[in-house]
């Protein structure tokens, strides 16, 4: 048996893949911490969260910043 070191993964909410939860692209939202797996994702999930995480629990509340219709 190989002795791996129990690696924590986390999923970058913006594109889906699986990131090493050891990375050092995260960022700090709503007491949670996001990890990216690179730079232009963590820069897209920080103009609008919700985007990324609001899809599971639209429940109440934060519906704060709307995008506006297009022209
Ligand atoms: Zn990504």
């Amino acid at each position: 048996m190989y002795k791996t070191k129990p690696t924590t993964q986390a999923i970058d909410p913006v594109c889906g893949v699986v990131v090493d939860s050891r990375s050092d692209v995260t960022y700090l939202h709503a007491g949670r911490i996001y990890h990216f797996c690179c730079l232009s994702c963590r820069s897209r999930f920080r103009l609008k969260p919700s985007l990324f995480i609001g899809h599971h629990a639209v429940a109440s509340g934060q519906d704060s910043d709307h995008v506006p219709t297009r022209k």
